[in-house]
């Protein structure tokens, strides 16, 4: 009954893999929520607007109220000058603008080029769109790079006169990369040579760390007319679950994309948009007390993991690390049947990275795990106890 579309997917890893986590009980480092709420006045503000009866359907560009928070916190943050009234739309989460901006941007059969490991929802999307992925490998650090890097003639390779849209994330899932201008800028070269439009998926804008810079690809020389930023709520205020996000660039890449919006979702949750507005207006205090407690978490399950055995690789954003797991590996385990073993043996649940990966390239990654550092102290202590016992 199924569509040849739908028939190929399976359970998403993060899923699958906090089902297994619930059922034995693990330490859940895998999916990434933070196992702490986000600010209480924040909270206030939700349960004061539902009970203050915002709770029909909001405007289905998103509320006005948002869109001016959004418009704000932007030119706060990155000194980008956007109108409210036509540069700036809500989705369901960044889930939701994703899926319609691919829907919005391409046609059956373009190509959508795609950086490996890829936040999943961006492959699955494309395949609903029925384009086609073209992927580009980030590597690992090496010896003769210090953090994840690209090559160049990879990248070319992957723009053909076919190429409709370019997924870039940064601060990146899983990888913890930010990209650097100079990345940026020759992605930015190849999707203006292509005639294509630049997704940037930024919900992880606020998670940056030691003296890193997000360089938001937006506001480069000349990438006003291609490029479309995507971010949400659900990260950087510690509310995943109220899934609102935003899209935001020049009039006729915000317009496509509510067109398709109006016809999955139409508008997404009134009181928490009220409430997120907010919560982009917290000052910079709130902003640097967030990077600096999720500094004292990344340092702190760095130190566990590197006593443990693992290599754990440099992260510059996001709140995942990527460690190496070959000391632990049993021979011929992949990653996938390496992680079951560590959550079903040891009670501790991470993402086996090749869920972020096409199948051809899993076999890059089968020697890596993702380890997720939103949670509690106590919840990483005891993380950090059972890592000690391997
Ligand atoms: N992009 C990336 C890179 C993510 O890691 C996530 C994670 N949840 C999302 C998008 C989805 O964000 P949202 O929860 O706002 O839909
Ligand atoms: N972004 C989360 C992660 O990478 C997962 C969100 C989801 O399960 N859709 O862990």
């Amino acid at each position: 009954m199924e569509s040849a579309r739908v028939a190929s997917f399976g359970t998403s890893v993060f899923s699958e893999f906090s089902r297994l986590a619930a059922l034995h009980g693990a330490v859940n480092l895998g999916q990434g929520f933070p196992d702490f709420d986000g600010p209480k006045e924040i909270a206030q503000a939700a349960i004061d607007a539902i009970n203050g009866g915002v709770n029909q359907y909001a405007v289905g560009q998103g509320a006005p109220v948002l869109r001016a928070a959004i418009a704000a916190h932007s030119q706060r943050f990155y000194g980008q000058v956007l109108d409210p009234a036509s540069e700036i739309g809500v989705t369901s989460g960044a889930t939701e603008a994703i899926f319609d901006a691919v829907q919005a941007f391409t046609n059956p059969g373009d190509e959508v080029v795609l950086f490996e490991p890829f936040y999943d929802s961006y492959l699955a999307s494309v395949q609903l769109a029925q384009a086609v992925p073209r992927f580009v490998r980030l590597r690992a650090p090496d010896t003769a790079h210090a953090q994840w890097w690209l090559d160049d003639a990879e990248l070319e390779a992957a723009f053909t006169p076919r190429t409709k849209l370019v997924i870039v994330n940064t601060p990146h899932n899983p990888t913890g990369k930010l990209f650097t201008r100079a990345e940026l800028e020759r992605i930015g070269e190849l999707t203006r040579k292509a005639g294509a439009v630049l997704l940037s998926d930024e919900v992880y804008e606020h998670l940056v760390f030691d003296a890193g810079k997000h360089v938001r690809p937006a506001t480069l020389p000349g990438f006003k007319d291609f490029t479309l930023t995507i971010s949400s709520g659900g990260k950087s205020f510690s509310f995943t679950g109220w899934k609102i996000g935003w899209h935001l660039g020049r009039a006729e890449l915000v317009t496509a994309v509510q067109k398709v919006h109006q016809w999955v979702t139409f508008c997404s949750g009134a009181p928490f948009q009220v409430a997120i507005a907010k919560a982009l207006e917290l000052p910079d205090s709130y902003f640097q007390g967030f990077v600096q407690s999720y500094t004292q978490k990344r340092d702190f399950l760095t130190a566990a993991l590197n006593t443990a055995g693992f290599e754990v690789l440099p992260c510059e954003g996001t709140y995942f690390l990527m460690a190496r797991t070959d000391r632990h590996r049993r021979a011929g385990e992949d990653d996938v049947a390496f992680c079951r073993r560590l959550l079903v043996d040891h009670g501790i649940a991470t993402i086996p990275t090749s869920g972020f990966h096409s199948a051809e390239h899993a076999v890059h990654v089968h020697g890596m795990a993702r380890f997720a550092f939103c949670k509690t102290e106590a919840v990483l202590q005891a993380a950090a106890d059972r890592l000690s016992k391997l």
